[in-house]
């Protein structure tokens, strides 16, 4: 709408010559309607969240049954149901050594408060000066300032920041493939980085197996083994950003199952709603809670206002219960096949660089930056929603999507690219 266009700021595009954006009237299941009529296939679970679909009778009462009892509370100094439920149904869900569970507002936010204990962690074990981070190329971690400060510096265009944005230790993305053979080169120059600087460093940060908005890349899960046994050596703590690849995306319930290691600190959000609102959680080891709680201040120094919010931690359950009972394996293996089988013949176009799946994740690499506007509006024309970034066209649908709508999100893509 006019309205829209000269008042609203959408993500990653200009106020003065906006990219166009569609008006969504509903969705349901697998499916968004827009104001004019068209219905679409939904490709992008809206940007992973949304993994049981849209308007889901289960979600739908579980947020209204608990609005009818308190829609928030603050957390400090009180507690409830929604969020006590909520830890008991995921700590049985994550690596054992995660025992303890801080509530924040986004994604984002869980990478600070993730980077922040960390600090605060070395900071109690007398070590102060471990204070900075180490992390590998290609990744995305969030847009707040710190999150941002350890994505990827090209396509997070740190260029732009200056010297406003703290500086970190970068390392290449491991270039072994998930499902191919290990290079051991590949952990060398994160060993050199933290042979040199473990005295500066307090963690390593990294998405486990499957690298999301910074490159969509897989790689191999002996990288993990391996970068576990660095930190160990010198003195890092290990932070999982499973943000994206949790609550199964990647064909297992968190990517750290791949590799069988366990991080100190690890970040889950987006799907642990459903994708119906904005909820993350940092877990950490009783190590790092301890240590940091046994040293002055006595306290972890984050407390947001929405901490806990009890409506979205009683969607949260639902969501978690609903996936757990949904048989989420068998459709995300069945996605897989039916992804690898479908998107195969785009690997003969002369325009395609790569092609790779991994669980319900779908990836045509390009070997040229794609017209995003452009195709957007071919994706719409074809009634599928898909919305690439620079040369990635993707696709991430909700588990519940029918083989049916599955092959019309392909051949559309297929059509258009
Ligand atoms: N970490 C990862 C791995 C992500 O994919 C994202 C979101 N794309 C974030 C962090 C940030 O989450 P949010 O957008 O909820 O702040």
């Amino acid at each position: 709408s006019q309205f829209d266009r000269e008042h609203l700021w959408h993500p990653y595009t200009s106020t003065t010559d906006p990219l166009p954006v569609y008006k969504v009237k509903r969705a349901d299941g697998a499916t968004i309607t827009l104001e004019d009529g068209r219905t679409l296939i939904e490709g992008m679970s809206s940007w992973w969240c949304a993994v049981h679909g849209y308007n889901h009778p289960v979600l739908n009462q579980a947020a209204k049954d608990q609005l009818n009892k308190m829609s928030h509370v603050m957390f400090g100094g009180l507690t409830h149901d929604p969020a006590i439920e909520l830890g008991k149904l995921l700590l049985p869900l994550v690596p054992p050594s995660m025992q303890k569970i801080f509530y924040a507002d986004s994604g984002s936010v869980a990478v600070e408060v993730a980077l922040k204990m960390a600090v605060q962690y070395w900071y109690a074990a007398g070590k102060p000066d471990k204070n900075n981070f180490v992390t590998i190329r290609s990744g995305y971690h969030g847009d707040t300032w710190n999150a941002m400060s350890v994505c990827d510096p090209v396509t997070g265009m740190h260029s732009l920041f200056g010297s406003a944005l703290p500086v970190r230790h970068f390392v290449p993305a491991p270039s072994s493939r998930f499902d191919g053979e290990w290079n051991p080169q590949d952990i060398e120059p994160l060993r050199k980085t933290i042979e040199k600087h473990s005295e500066e460093l307090a963690a390593l940060i990294l998405e486990p197996v499957v690298q999301g908005a910074g490159g969509m890349w897989f790689y191999h899960p002996q990288y993990l083994r391996e970068a576990e046994k660095l930190c160990k050596e010198h003195g890092l703590l290990l932070i999982f950003d499973e943000i994206a690849t949790g609550f199964g995306r990647t064909g297992k319930l968190f990517a750290w199952e791949h590799a069988g290691v366990e991080p100190d600190i690890m970040c889950i959000g987006k799907a642990l709603t459903g994708g119906y609102m904005t909820l993350s959680a940092v877990l950490a080891s009783n190590l790092v809670a301890d240590t940091i709680s046994n040293h002055a201040p006595g306290a972890f120094m984050h407390g947001p206002t929405f901490m806990g919010n009890p409506l979205a931690c009683a969607v949260a359950c639902a969501s978690v219960r609903l996936l757990l009972d949904s048989g989420w394996q068998e459709n995300v293996k069945r996605i897989e096949a039916q992804l690898r089988e479908e998107l195969a013949p785009t690997r003969e176009l002369p325009q395609v660089a790569d092609v790779r799946v991994l669980g319900a994740i779908g990836v045509i690499e390009m070997k040229q930056p794609v017209n995003m506007a452009y195709m957007q509006q071919r994706f719409v024309e074809e009634g599928i929603w898909v919305r690439p970034f620079g040369k990635l066209v993707y696709l991430m649908p909700p588990f519940i999507i029918t083989s049916e709508q599955l092959s019309k999100l392909t051949t559309g893509l297929l059509k258009t690219i």
